[in-house]
């Protein structure tokens, strides 16, 4: 399949007026099976592309089509985090990621589908639907930015996501594109609508590296409305050295996956030292990572009243049950079990045995990886455990977490991961992680360009 990028696209601009090629796109979105937006920006895109037409829309995105993932905010435009409880929320603001993509002259597409409020692997949990693989309709384009995963070279160029223990690798591996979850506080979150705030970060997704430099040097950067955000700018450079790569023992596959993953590791072997390293706080990533997860989610979401904005009730009724009956009818079944988890991990008598406890394994696996960085320039996994998963296969709650086993340690240590596409099993995408030291984004992308040439 013949993939979008944002040189293709530039290419096709000296010839065609961008008006025709984004109502050609909307055509395409629009007879579209795989349900990857929730809303589409057409009327705007439209007159965005005639600005282009007349010289008047400038930047290095300059007429480039972007699908947003619907947990950024977007002002004048619906921003519904796949929940019905936001069903009908039009956000006053521009997230800080969206004020920057419109700097520099992108095109938004719209906003694409979720698992509602990032809660998911696979985006069945969303409102508005599943997401479907582009290699295969049958299977789940991953989660929870599924529908950026999706449109990434197909229904847009460029996508942005964001990932709390996994959104935007998962899908990036599912859907055979890359994304990079930055080290947290590189990219502002302000205008992130939150589940958990000290996991979560936003990033891009494109369907090759240059595409993906590109857009993390727009989004990445000072932003004092977040108070997290480390003020500093990203300038990609290039540069060719051997690296010493560690492969974490802890983060593995199934066999096909495996084979698939060795495969690509031994021509990396051909440039680079690689070795292995093993992680002992791993097995108890995933349950920490849970944990800490949903006592943020549950209060973060505390705020969902249906009084201000959202979803509301046409009958008032006594405060408290009012607002019990919002919230019963605007929640999806995962969100409310993960509120319901977080509150009780948080309350009196249970803080000490769950929450605090999670935040001292949090800490033993920032270690093992200060450890690991000692001795490796990037350490490397495959990204998801199993290929893209039939939709409604995983059929539990406990199965579809144990499939962020992989990607959740680097959540909780704050480090930056990119999941890289290296090929095929069976018709479908396999997914590589390269996760990198703080800030060190520069090294994961170098590498990154020479697997993409390794592998071309
Ligand atoms: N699947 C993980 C979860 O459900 C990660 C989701 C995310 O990164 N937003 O929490």
């Amino acid at each position: 399949m013949e993939m979008l990028t944002i040189k293709s696209w530039k290419e096709r601009l000296e010839s065609e007026k961008a008006y025709d090629l984004i109502s050609e796109l909307f055509e395409k979105i629009e007879k579209s099976k795989l349900n990857a937006y929730i809303t589409l920006n057409k009327e705007d895109a439209l007159k965005k592309a005639e600005d282009f037409d007349r010289g008047k829309l400038k930047g290095r995105l300059a007429g480039i089509p972007i699908g947003v993932k619907d947990c950024i905010t977007t002002k004048n435009l619906r921003t519904t985090c796949a929940s019905k409880i936001l069903y009908n929320y039009i956000p006053p603001f521009d997230a800080h990621v969206v004020e920057r993509i419109k700097e520099e002259g992108a095109i938004i597409v719209g906003k694409t589908n979720m698992d509602e409020f990032a809660m998911g692997t696979t985006t069945e949990t969303s409102y508005f639907g599943v997401v479907r693989n582009p290699y295969d309709l049958n299977r789940v384009a991953g989660g929870s930015s599924g529908g950026s995963g999706a449109v990434v070279g197909r229904e847009a160029v460029l996508a942005l996501g964001s990932d709390t223990g996994g959104s935007i690798r998962c899908p990036a591996s599912f859907c055979g594109v890359f994304g990079l979850k930055p080290t947290y506080g590189f990219v502002s979150r302000y205008g992130l609508i939150p589940y958990a705030n000290s996991l979560e970060q936003i990033g891009p997704m494109a369907s090759c590296v240059e595409d993906l430099i590109a857009l993390f040097e727009v989004i990445a950067g000072k932003d004092n409305r977040d108070s997290t955000n480390a003020g500093k700018e990203f300038k990609f450079e290039r540069k060719d050295r051997k690296l010493r790569i560690g492969i974490v023992k802890e983060m593995t596959a199934d066999d096909k996956v495996m084979d698939k993953f060795y495969e690509v590791v031994e021509q990396v072997k051909s440039k680079h030292h690689v070795g292995e390293v093993e992680m002992p706080s791993f097995k108890y990533a995933l349950a920490a990572y849970y944990i800490i997860a949903m006592s943020e989610a549950s209060s973060n979401l505390a705020r969902y009243d249906g009084v201000r904005y959202g979803y509301a009730l046409d009958k008032l009724d006594s405060w408290n049950r009012y607002f019990s009956k919002v919230r019963a009818e605007g929640f999806g079944k995962e969100v409310k079990r993960r509120i319901m988890l977080g509150s009780y991990a948080l309350s009196a008598g249970y803080y000490g045995k769950y929450y605090l406890k999670a935040l001292k394994v949090r800490t033993l696996v920032k270690n093992d990886f200060a450890r690991a960085f000692n001795e490796f320039d990037l350490l490397i996994s495959p990204t998801m455990p199993a290929l893209p998963f039939k939709i409604g296969e995983l059929a539990d709650p406990l199965t579809m977490y144990k499939m962020d086993v992989n990607t959740v340690p680097i959540n909780l240590a704050g480090l930056p991961a990119l999941s890289i596409p290296i090929g095929f099993v069976k018709g479908l995408p396999v997914g590589m992680q390269v996760i990198g030291n703080y800030f060190d984004e520069n090294t994961i992308l170098n590498f990154a360009l020479e697997v993409e040439q390794l592998l071309n």
